[in-house]
């Protein structure tokens, strides 16, 4: 063993607490965890998964429209129109959940949701946050991996393998959860593509898709996968599961505008024309431009509740920083608030924080890498060190982003 080996043996992997600080240190295969972080994990645990095994459907409190809104608003910033659409929707979906059909009742059907939007402008966090607000299980998948049934890949049905994951195999909670299909735009039908002979990653994907989306019993591999072939299949009926798709359809404006501009040649054209917003094309996305785009239009027909996310902006990306309940700066706040160490950022900090992001034109998503690469050195250190302040300013922010990440970031 060597001095290194031995260093790391007797202390927390997770708070770095020494053994002699702590009143029981458990070993596990690569590391240890002490009593104190065994309980902190626990309350974590515990809180997270408390309104899951609560979940009944009497029970479940539905919140009205501009509720919904409300509560979306504590996490995401900006987004309004997608919001107020998303919140309709899930209010009508869960309504019907409640609702008892009688046979000769008008049926309201389900309505699964698409949002149109650049990377990072916070499609994933929506769904999220409706889920967390619902407590119903919550899975995220990505279309890209999923192939038609006997091709390299995950079948369709791992989908609902996550859910009831999600769900700790309660199927009957699983059966009310809500999926996120991510990149649902890179199943697009790549029919004009002469190399490509069978289309099992787009078309055949999507005509997989639509059984689930519209609704119907499937037969779910519990272990997910075709590794256990002998394992039993699990029924589960997705009659009331909640599929909200989301992708970036990446040009997508261009075919926006020539319809557009298509649409509206002859008498009282030249005044349409003047009325539209040329800088925000996204918000007159209709069914017909995703079709153009390559989504079939069974599947468009599934997902009848569409909106758009606008690109974020300086202003967003800066409030995103700060604004949010479970923003990034009170996270790390309250990360050295746990060590007893007052955490700030100056505005101007900030403020470059914001720049990088714009730079790496990555939405908010590249502010968390941003943030964790100036905050590095710090959370390294000062547990150590003792430190009772730690002011982070537009210097400390310069110096310590390393170029490293700052090339990660560009490549990704
Ligand atoms: P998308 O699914 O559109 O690619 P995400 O929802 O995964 O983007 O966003 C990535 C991260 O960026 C989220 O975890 C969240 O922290 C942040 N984020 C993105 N958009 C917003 C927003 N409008 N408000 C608050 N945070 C956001």
């Amino acid at each position: 063993m060597d001095k290194e080996d031995a260093l790391t043996m007797d202390k927390c992997s997770f708070c770095g607490r020494e053994k002699k600080e702590v009143n029981l240190l458990i070993a596990g295969m690569e590391g240890h965890i002490c009593d104190r972080c065994i309980e902190q994990a626990y309350t974590i645990v515990e809180e997270e998964f408390k309104s899951d095994k609560e979940f009944d459907l009497n029970g479940l409190k539905l919140l009205k429209p501009r509720e919904i809104k409300e509560f979306l608003d504590q996490y995401v910033i900006g987004q309004d129109q997608a919001k107020k659409i998303l919140s309709v929707a899930v209010y009508n979906h869960y309504k019907r959940l409640t609702q008892k059909v009688q046979n000769d009742e008008t049926e309201i059907e389900k309505s699964n949701i698409i949002l149109v939007g650049e990377t990072g402008t916070g499609k994933t966090l929506l769904a999220r946050t409706v889920a967390k607000m619902l407590h119903v299980p919550f899975t995220i998948v990505d279309a890209t991996v999923l192939t038609e049934a006997g091709y390299v890949g995950e079948d369709i049905e791992s989908l609902l393998t996550r859910l009831l994951q999600a769900a700790d195999y309660n199927v009957e909670a699983a059966e009310r959860g809500i999926v996120f299909i991510d990149e649902i735009d890179k199943i697009a039908r790549k029919g004009d593509n002469p190399s490509i002979t069978r289309d099992v990653s787009g078309e055949g994907v999507q005509q997989g898709l639509l059984k689930l989306l519209e609704g119907s019993v499937v037969n779910v591999p519990p272990q997910g996968g075709r590794k256990h072939p002998e394992q039993k299949m699990i029924p589960v009926n997705t009659k009331n599961i909640l599929f909200v798709c989301g992708g970036a359809f990446d040009g997508i404006e261009k075919k926006i505008s020539k319809r557009l501009n298509t649409a509206v040649v002859g008498y009282g054209a030249q005044k349409s024309v003047e009325k539209i917003d040329r800088k925000n094309i996204l918000q007159y996305i209709s069914p017909q431009d995703l079709k153009t785009f390559g989504l079939i239009p069974e599947i468009i027909g599934r997902l009848p509740v569409l909106t758009y996310l606008q690109p974020l902006d300086r202003e967003a990306l800066r409030n995103i920083l700060t604004e949010p309940k479970n923003s990034i700066i009170k996270q790390y706040v309250k990360l050295f608030g746990l060590d007893n160490i007052e955490l700030t950022f100056t505005d101007d900090a900030l403020e470059f924080i914001v720049d990088k992001a714009v730079e790496f034109k990555l939405g908010a998503r590249g502010l968390r890498s941003i943030c964790e690469s100036i905050m590095i050195d710090a959370m390294f250190d000062s547990p150590t060190e003792g430190i009772k302040e730690l002011l982070i300013t537009r210097d400390y922010a310069e110096r310590k982003i390393d170029p490293g990440s700052t090339q990660r970031l560009r490549a990704i």
